[in-house]
């Protein structure tokens, strides 16, 4: 499978066309943003811990019966996913308290929950993508009312299976963005990527953290915490 045209350039990927219509090619970059892209940077390697990661997490959950984009892994960097297009809302699942979650309702970081959260914001950067409700995303029409059902009912589906490997790696699964596509006949596949860039991991042990937050918040050690979790989930 060979790129051809590049269609896309995002914060952390770039996508290009293949010779087949329904293929498309991702292509993993060092480069980072945060802080709704005032913050940007690069973590050395990430690109290449990302793909082998996110690529390893979607085969484990399509062997737990969740469909994926995920198609083949190419190289380092880049893999084939099925073409999608994305629907416009970002999909968090949290099992502790972190992040704006805790900002929001002013409550400490690492409260367990007794049940997972799920929240939606809509994808959108001139918006500096909102938080809505699944009212909201109808009323916008940004997925029909089956989509949200099946879009929730698998998210809750990847934070079972995760939650449950992550904790035999010594990880706590504390909180994650998901984002869903449409193939050509209209199937909800799980898209995007599941990485320490997507996904706050705390050592079981120390809670120490390993994953983007470390990027966000200048804590130093950023490329380490993500070798790290490469060794955990690689060896
Ligand atoms: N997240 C993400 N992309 C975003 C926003 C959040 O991948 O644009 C992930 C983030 O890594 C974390 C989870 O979603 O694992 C929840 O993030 P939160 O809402 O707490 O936002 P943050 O504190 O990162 O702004």
């Amino acid at each position: 499978m060979e790129k051809t045209v590049q269609l896309y350039e995002g914060k952390a990927k770039k996508v290009f066309a293949t010779e087949q219509d329904d293929l498309v090619i991702v292509s993993y970059k060092d480069d980072a943003t945060a802080l709704d892209g005032l913050k940007k940077g690069t973590i050395a390697g990430k690109g290449a811990i990302n793909n082998r990661m996110s690529n390893y997490l979607m085969q484990l959950l399509e062997k737990q019966g969740v469909k994926t984009h995920f198609v083949e892994e190419l190289n380092d960097r880049e893999t084939v996913v099925r073409k999608v297009s994305i629907v416009p809302l970002e999909v968090i699942v949290r099992n502790i308290s972190a992040g704006s979650f805790a900002k929001r309702y002013g409550v400490a970081e690492g409260i367990v929950f007794d049940e997972p959260t799920i929240e939606f914001s809509y994808k959108n950067d001139e918006l500096h993508d909102p938080l809505i409700n699944s009212y909201h995303a109808l009323a916008l029409k940004l997925a029909t009312k089956e989509e949200i059902a099946t879009i929730k009912e698998m998210a809750f589906k990847v934070n079972e299976v995760l939650k449950e490997y992550f904790l035999t790696l010594g990880v706590k699964l504390v909180d994650f963005k998901l984002e869903f596509g449409r193939l050509a006949d209209g199937t909800i596949v799980l898209a995007d990527e599941i990485s320490p860039d997507t996904c706050r991991f705390w050592d079981a042990k120390t809670n120490e953290k390993l994953d983007k937050d470390r990027f966000r918040r200048d804590m130093g050690g950023v490329e380490d915490a993500y070798k790290e979790m490469m060794h955990r989930v690689f060896g």
